[in-house]
């Protein structure tokens, strides 16, 4: 059995500031090592339940927030952003048994993570077939889109309610909740134990429908919080204004909406 495991850090244990996920200020320093611990905590569940191979994407900012002298023999990582639509499952393929989600966060224009986001910070919100979207949402329809099942998640509150009603028996750990700037976390000394356990039950059971529906025609719709990243946007080829502040783009191809969106958001 192969695994797949994309990381980010705004749903790691603890975590309640901005500066915390940037490489450039020093609070990263902790926090990268307490995304680190997550990320073997997973490897480590994972190989209980009897994965061959772990491949971790650290799909976090500059992708390259991972200790690796940390990460066991038997994982491999993408580090870095190779400019595949991918993105943040980048390295997925049909040859993987299950996909796991470490550190992720719940969606821009949340109120239940101070780090709420999708993708980046021009966005204010990104819409799928009418619904608010998170980038869990893509990431799951993007291993769907290779026949691979969604089976656990870490992050926060939010985040692990909002994967358990779109994938059918995801198994979830939630390590924070958010109110304004603050954050309520559990330790993460538990987290790794949780992440460890939870990850090791899911991939021993039978998670072969753990894959949320593909739809067959998608509208994703991009609101910027700037009006002009809409208007640059909109000459993509296929993308239509939307509003002041918006741009929308349709397709029947899953793909074509995940290529589209690599240039759209900028
Ligand atoms: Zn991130």
């Amino acid at each position: 059995m192969k695994v797949f495991l994309s990381a980010d850090i705004e749903g790691t244990a603890g975590i309640a500031h901005w500066n915390e996920a940037d490489r450039k200020h020093p609070d990263w320093i902790e926090f990268r090592a307490l995304m680190t611990a997550e990320v073997v905590a997973a490897c480590e569940g994972a190989r209980a339940a009897g994965a061959e191979e772990v491949v971790i994407k650290d799909a976090h900012s500059s992708g390259r927030n991972l200790i690796l002298d940390r990460l066991p023999d038997y994982a491999r990582i993408v580090r870095g952003w190779s400019g595949h639509p991918d993105e943040m499952m980048y390295g997925i393929d049909a040859g993987f048994s299950a996909a796991l989600y470490t550190g992720y966060h719940c969606k821009a224009g949340s109120e239940a993570n101070p780090l709420a986001h999708t993708s980046n910070l021009r966005i204010s919100r990104l819409l799928l077939n009418g619904e608010v979207a998170s980038e869990f949402t893509f990431n799951a329809l993007c291993a769907a889109s290779y026949g691979v099942p969604s089976v656990f998640l870490s992050g926060d509150v939010a985040m692990c309610g909002e994967a358990r009603d779109m994938v059918p028996g995801l198994a979830t750990v939630e390590t924070l909740d958010g109110n304004g700037s603050a954050t309520n976390s559990i330790a993460p000394v538990r987290a790794w134990r949780l992440i460890r356990e939870g990850v090791e039950a899911a991939l021993k059971g039978d998670f072969a429908g753990a894959l949320p529906k593909l739809a067959d025609r998608f509208e994703v719709v991009l609101e910027f919080n700037d009006p002009t990243c809409a208007y640059r946007a909109g000459w993509y080829p296929g993308a239509k204004s939307h509003g002041p502040r918006a741009v929308a783009f349709e397709s029947r191809d899953f793909a074509e909406i995940l290529r589209a969106l690599l240039f759209l958001k900028v």
